[in-house]
């Protein structure tokens, strides 16, 4: 059973999202294997996805410059009743049990640790740390400012959501396991899991907003750098994620797998060679031979005029050469990002064929591909 990779529509909306906390979400949401990576940990993503289904709609009503009481109501509402006292001693029963003393606050919120109430959530959101609450009532009280700046509010909520969640799930394991090295080994891996995720997703947001011509105009030079660039960050990646096994699982492995793939199709060899310099050269050379003919200079001229012969042939051998070899590798990339899966035994011998007539393959795709396969590290192996 495997899980279909992200498509066109995925990519547009990762695009069009407003902050890393949002296009994680928008990635966890859509595959359900990273989902689990997630619960292998203890961290309650299902909670973060339903937040994130709020937010949206509070998003889409800010586009729309339609009032968000109701859902931010909502919100606030859903992120109460998953709450717990960790750290309050019940200070949040301040106002409503003046007559208890310290110790029967205390023992009175450890006997009813959720859901807690709307009158103790006003406590609890208003912590200082948090910033949850100040973030939801900044947006509740703009509605006379413009929409840019009540969606940058929105922003600040988003990653408000994200930051409380992690820390009611920090709070949640130090509670269970106490101060042991499990405890700060399960926070240490969310935290790590949440970074390389985040990575990943913000470097394939950046590349389509780049497609859905969503970012910066960009002229063909900085193109082909940017591609470079983007190639070598996905190569780090894929590296880093090889280095954390309980982070691995098939759905990942492909993704990671194709990411490599298609940066690799984006550059084109063939361009290089053909490059800005390379044309100027050749347009000296024919000016040349016009002058060489112009002045009497007969062998001369058909000296160029050999040159620009045996040029042209090269530049068309190796455009072939190198139109073969892009052809067999958008083969391998379809054929992973497939359904079905792969036979990554298959596909290496292929690659290895091809590996001359391409300059751009790093040794991590087969690492990948036999990852992919299940032959080396599983995603229930803990390292
Ligand atoms: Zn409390």
């Amino acid at each position: 059973m495997t899980q279909p990779l992200l498509d066109d529509s995925y990519d547009y909306y990762l695009a069009r999202t407003r902050n890393t906390s949002e296009a994680l979400r928008t990635m966890v949401g859509n595959a359900s294997e990273l989902q689990r990576l997630y619960d292998n940990l203890g961290y309650g993503i299902e909670s973060e996805l339903k937040a994130g289904r709020i937010l949206d709609q509070i998003k889409s009503r800010l586009e729309k410059g339609e009032p968000v009481t109701e859902p931010l109501d909502e919100l606030e509402d859903s992120l109460r009743k998953i709450w717990s006292h960790f750290t309050c001693r019940g200070c949040c029963l301040g106002h409503s049990l003046p007559e208890l003393g310290d110790a029967e606050k205390k023992a009175f919120v450890e006997a009813n640790p959720s859901p807690i109430s709307e009158e103790q959530w006003r406590w609890h959101r208003n912590e200082s740390d948090l910033y949850l609450g100040v973030e939801i009532d900044r947006l509740r009280n703009s509605s006379n400012e413009d929409s840019e700046t009540r969606l940058k509010h929105w922003d600040e909520i988003s990653k408000a959501v994200h930051n409380a969640l992690v820390w009611l799930f920090e709070q949640r394991t130090q509670k269970e396991l106490g101060s042991t090295e499990e405890c700060w080994r399960r926070q240490g891996r969310l935290e790590e899991l949440n970074e390389f995720l985040n990575e990943v997703v913000s470097h394939d947001r950046n590349r389509a907003r780049h497609k859905f011509g969503l970012g910066k105009k960009e002229n063909s030079l900085f193109r082909e750098l940017r591609l470079k660039e983007d190639y070598e960050i996905t190569v780090e990646f894929a590296k880093e994620y090889l280095e954390r096994p309980w982070a691995q699982t098939p759905w990942l492995t492909r993704y990671l797998l194709v990411d490599i793939l298609d940066a690799q199709l984006a550059i084109n060899p063939a361009s290089e060679l053909g490059g800005g310099r390379s044309f100027w050269i050749s347009a000296a050379v024919v000016a040349g031979v016009v002058l060489a003919f112009l002045f009497g200079f007969k062998w001369i001229g058909l000296a160029g005029i050999a040159y620009l012969v045996l040029k042209w042939f090269l530049g068309f051998w190796v455009r072939c050469k190198f139109a073969r070899a892009q052809t067999s590798l958008q083969l391998v990339r379809d054929e992973v990002a497939e359904l079905s899966g792969f036979d990554a035994d298959e596909l290496i011998r292929r690659l290895r064929q091809m590996e001359a007539q391409w300059p751009y393959l790093p040794s991590i795709t087969y690492s990948l591909l036999r990852l992919g396969s299940g032959r080396a590290v599983t995603s229930e192996s803990t390292g």
